[in-house]
């Protein structure tokens, strides 16, 4: 499980190369994503660039999401997180503490989800998992430590 750590601007060509703007505010908001590898909540997005607007900056969260460079990930509790996504088929493990998101592709989920054909209703054409966690550090300090601090660039 590696952190992968994308820069902002492949977030700036690949939303380029699908044919959208880049206005300035998006740019701000690819450079503010940047720094968070490991997922971010929209709130967290906006306190960063609290000049831009709510709309715009929900507006381009799901623009990345649409484009999938950026995954939704539903918590048990709480709001949305969103981490840039590594390309290719994987999953998630998700800190219920801090927050953190760590993508992960291990095969036996994917042939024990397609032993699952014979059980379930009609033909398969996708799934989602999300595993949650305690993070490594959250566990170390053995408590809540509230939301992932933004890692400095
Ligand atoms: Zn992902
Ligand atoms: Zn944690
Ligand atoms: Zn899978």
């Amino acid at each position: 499980m590696s952190t992968w750590a994308p820069g902002s601007l492949f977030l700036e060509e690949r939303v380029g190369q699908a044919g959208h703007r880049l206005t300035g505010p998006r740019l701000a908001l690819f450079r503010a994503i940047a720094r968070y590898p490991e997922g971010f909540t929209a709130e967290e997005l906006r306190d960063q660039h609290p000049s831009i607007g709510r709309a715009t900056v929900y507006r381009t969260i799901r623009l990345l999401v649409d484009l999938g460079l950026v995954c939704k990930i539903a918590l048990p509790e709480g709001a949305p997180r969103y981490v840039v996504a590594g390309g290719g088929h994987h999953h998630h493990a998700v800190c219920i503490e801090c927050g953190a998101v760590k993508e992960f592709r291990y095969s036996t989920v994917e042939s024990v989800l397609g032993e699952l054909r014979a059980d379930v209703m009609g033909q398969i054409v996708g799934h989602r998992i999300e595993v949650y966690v305690r993070c490594g550090s959250c566990v170390d300090q053995g408590g809540r430590t509230g939301l992932a601090p933004v890692s400095t660039p």
